[in-house]
């Protein structure tokens, strides 16, 4: 595997199985009153976020602590940024601490490529502009893949503002990678053209959605768009919401969050049974444990000092 994760492209079939692998070997880890195994004792990330999270920036602080890592979180509000301090000279900066990892979130694409052009250290893209989340496409593959077993064959239906969404980017990238039937649908205005050179079909109506058996839906980016795409979020939810008319009982439900209630989901089906949005959270902490495993102590030649040859998960948890 690639010394970074800035796209899920990096990642083959196996690298994406030994993660979701080691995830469910974390999990074990993450059941346990203490919750802490050394593999990364000594060595510090750095958690570098320029645009607003809630769910990421907390389940990758959880992550490095659960590793035993030092860890140094930045954001852009409050940090030498709002100086007027470029994300070279930062990044730059932040490298004299010799940073293990760096972990990046910008409203930026490609920011995290550019990112791994000036540090030494390991990048993992945690959401570039609209490019790409792959962090987010592995925790929903390890959700389904603990719920399911495996992904081959399954039909999933990213439906909503596909144009403005890096999460429905990567993860088009690995449901198709895991065998998944990956459809897209949602308004003409918000699907990006030529959408279907990553090998999904592209649907503009609900009609047909009982085929499926993941529904992911997505949020409406407002905060990318720069127009209208929609006449109004009342005429988008008559057309698009999942609600509990349109969602079957054999369908998983699923959202990368934050939810906006009774516009792309109703709150019934947000409740139910079939919704996996929490589990998707839960998922975040072990997932990100074993990217920064495989990216710091996994790989040839990479084993932390000190780390145990496998995740840890079966050591006894000590001391940080
Ligand atoms: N939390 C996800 C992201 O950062 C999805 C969203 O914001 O709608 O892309």
């Amino acid at each position: 595997m690639n010394r970074n994760l800035l796209s899920i492209d990096d990642l083959s079939r196996d690298d994406i199985e030994r993660i979701l692998h080691r995830a469910r070997s974390f999990a074990e880890v993450s059941g346990r009153e203490i919750k802490k195994v050394p593999t990364l004792r000594g060595r510090t990330v750095i958690n570098l976020f320029y645009e607003a999270s809630t769910r990421t920036s907390s389940s990758f602080e959880l992550a490095a602590k659960r590793l035993s890592a030092d860890l140094v979180n930045i954001k852009s509000a409050g940090s030498s940024v709002d100086k007027g301090e470029s994300l070279k000279d930062t990044v730059q900066t932040l490298s004299a601490y010799d940073p293990a990892a760096i972990v990046i979130r910008s409203p930026h694409a490609g920011a995290a490529n550019l990112v791994a052009r000036w540090t030494t250290a390991s990048v993992i893209n945690a959401g570039d502009g609209k490019h790409e989340h792959p962090t987010q496409a592995l925790l929903d593959l390890y959700t389904l893949f603990r719920r399911r077993g495996s992904l081959d064959g399954m039909k999933v239906w990213i439906v909503g503002d596909v144009l403005h969404s890096r999460v429905a980017r990567s993860n088009i990238l690995a449901f198709t990678r895991m065998g998944c039937e990956v459809t897209l649908c949602g308004p003409p205005t918000l699907m990006p053209r030529e959408i279907e050179a990553l090998d999904c079909e592209v649907r503009y109506t609900l009609d047909g959605l009982e085929q499926a058996d993941v529904v992911y839906a997505l949020r409406m980016q407002h905060e990318r768009m720069t127009g209208s795409y929609v006449p109004s979020l009342r005429e988008y939810a008559a057309q698009y919401q999942i609600d509990s008319r349109r969602l079957s009982p054999h369908q998983l439900l699923m959202h990368p969050g934050p939810v906006n209630r009774g516009v792309e989901l109703s709150s019934e089906v947000i409740d139910s049974p079939q919704a996996l949005i929490v589990e998707q959270v839960e998922s975040g902490v072990v997932v990100r444990m074993a990217v920064l495993y495989e990216l710091l102590a996994g790989g040839p030649g990479r084993a932390a000092a000190g780390a145990p040859s496998h995740a840890g998960a079966e050591t006894e948890p000590q001391p940080a």
